[in-house]
């Protein structure tokens, strides 16, 4: 197997109706055209901007280099996780997504549990997390069809720093106020459950068949082990925060593919076999399970999110 050494991805931006033109000072991005409301960062169609694989798409780079990228246990299969920042300039509609069972009792391979991470949030920033206890599913319904489901959605306020987990099956919405940092299982399926009055197509059959009323979703209390915090700890993946502190392969999980998101400051990633490169705020370089001799060099305070699918 041959080796592969860290590299950095290029991001892509998706345009969306409720995102920004301008997302500095995040992103060097302007546009005169649709706005931007996603930038994926682990999509399939991102490309290594580093390396000797510059230029190739992570689809690309998981085909042709699956065990030495994911691991013996991944290998022939996706990049496990859809990494993501969110710029939400308006609210967006109230989704839900499926579990793995639902979505592959309709042929697709696996369903969506996801969670944010606030990278910013403004005073009031909050979002919408589940449906308020002892509200039967039939009141669901009619608060939809009489244009009033908010008033039955749970609203939690987002402050900087925190992590909401959203379990599969959980009716949600963002808000505007806050910047996210989404990880999520590598899936399409959304479900448009409501839209305020507003007239996109809604798909209420299959929302409703993957609402569930009772879910893990909630805000995470940070665990703190020796120099990090652990953020998040699922079935589906593990998102950590270190902060000033440096991160080697010494930290590295056998066999798993690692990415390292920069939320604050500037840093290098070294090793014996490879060039260095820079990561600076808001870029995420991929740690293939087969890396060896890697380390981050911190230039300024920094605070990196490492985040890690479970071992397959
Ligand atoms: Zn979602």
């Amino acid at each position: 197997m041959q080796a592969l050494q860290p590299f950095r991805l290029a991001p892509y931006f998706r345009t969306r109706v409720w995102g920004f033109n301008d997302l500095s000072p995040w992103y060097d991005y302007k546009t005169d055209g649709e706005p931007i409301g996603e930038v994926w960062l682990t999509g399939e169609m991102c490309s290594a901007d580093t390396g000797p694989l510059k230029g190739q798409s992570l689809k690309e780079i998981s085909v042709a280099h699956g065990e030495a990228l994911l691991g013996a246990g991944r290998a022939g299969q996706e990049f496990p996780l859809l990494v993501k920042v969110l710029f939400p300039k308006e609210k967006l509609s109230v989704q839900v997504h499926p579990d793995d069972a639902l979505a592959q009792k309709y042929g697709e391979p696996r369903g969506k549990t996801e969670c944010w991470y606030a990278l910013d949030a403004q005073p009031g920033a909050a979002v919408a997390l589940g449906i308020k206890p002892g509200t039967p599913s039939e009141e669901v319904h009619t608060a939809i069809t009489e244009s009033r489901l908010e008033e039955l959605l749970v609203s939690v306020p987002v402050s900087k720093g925190d992590m909401i987990f959203v379990d599969a099956g959980t009716v949600h919405a963002i808000g505007p106020g806050a910047v996210l940092l989404e990880t999520q299982q590598t899936s399409d399926l959304t479900y448009r459950m409501y839209d305020y009055g507003r007239p996109r197509e809604l798909h209420l059959d299959k929302s409703f068949e993957a609402m569930r009323l009772a879910t893990g979703s909630g805000k995470m209390t940070p665990k703190k082990v020796d120099g990090h915090s652990i953020l998040i700890d699922q079935k589906y993946f593990r998102v950590e925060r270190w902060k000033g502190t440096t991160l080697s392969s010494e930290n590295a999980f056998a066999d798993v593919v690692q990415m390292v998101f920069i939320a604050e400051g500037k840093l290098r990633v070294e090793g014996r076999s490879f060039e260095p490169f820079a990561l600076e705020r808001c870029q995420l370089a991929v740690i293939p399970a087969g890396a060896r001799d890697w380390k981050l060099v911190t230039e300024a305070a920094s605070e990196v999110i490492r985040i890690l699918p479970q071992s397959a």
